[in-house]
């Protein structure tokens, strides 16, 4: 399991769809507890991203991640522009001049996209973020990164995120915009956590493609 910056692109165009397949869904989602905007903003985002990505050549995986992290942080309003921007960031400092990425990489890249939202938006699991599905899956990543079954150990990574985006529908909001709504926000999936969701089940299901 090994991508070099060509195959790390198809990923991250797949996320990109993902993201604007998704977009009124997650708008929908930002609309029950935020400004009704989550879906915009990545989608535009995304679609910025994609440009970017298609206008050079790349050779370095972690110039690449940078790319997309700097784009974000550009074009993207709202917490999650920042946000995802130094995930994006961090993984690319995390990969810096690798022309090619194996699965140690790939949980590396995982593991500072989650400290740099960590970081940034200063949340912690439970206050119903993006945090609550990228957490879990990092976890099992971590813990399970020397198993010969990749195909499985991302399987359940991406399974423990969904479980993380239907636990934030039990827990109220501490951050952000639905931090407004105290109570309120009980019995809404959080629109960051969907979207980290959906973009780690496109990536996976990319890399579990290319891999055969
Ligand atoms: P805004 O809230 O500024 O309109 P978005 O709608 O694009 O931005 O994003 C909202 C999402 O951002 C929330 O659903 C939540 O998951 C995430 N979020 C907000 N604040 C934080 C934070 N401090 N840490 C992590 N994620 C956060
Ligand atoms: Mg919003």
């Amino acid at each position: 399991m090994s991508t070099d910056a060509a195959g790390l692109v198809k990923i991250l165009e797949a996320v990109a769809d993902k993201i604007n397949e998704n977009r009124e869904f997650l708008t929908e989602l930002d609309s029950a507890i935020g400004d009704a905007d989550h879906g915009i903003n990545m989608s535009k985002g995304f679609s910025a991203v994609l440009e970017k990505l298609h206008s050079q050549e790349f050779g370095d995986c972690g110039a690449i991640l940078k790319t997309v992290g700097m784009t974000l942080v550009s074009t993207v309003g709202g917490a999650s522009g920042p946000l995802y921007g130094t995930a994006f960031m961090r993984a690319g400092q995390a990969v810096a001049g690798k022309s090619s990425l194996n699965f140690d990489d790939f949980i590396a890249i995982m593991d500072q996209a989650l400290e740099g939202i960590k970081y940034r938006g200063k949340a912690q699991r439970g206050e119903k973020t993006i945090i609550d599905s990228l957490e879990p899956a990092v976890e099992i990543l971590k813990n399970e990164k020397d198993s010969t079954d990749r195909k499985s150990v991302m399987n359940k990574a991406l399974n423990a995120a969904k479980e993380g985006v239907e636990y934030t529908r039990s827990i109220i909001a501490k951050k952000g915009r639905a931090s407004y709504l105290g109570e309120r926000s009980i019995g809404h999936q959080d629109p960051g956590a969907t979207s980290c969701y959906l973009m780690l089940q496109a990536a996976i299901q990319k890399i579990k493609e290319m891999s055969g």
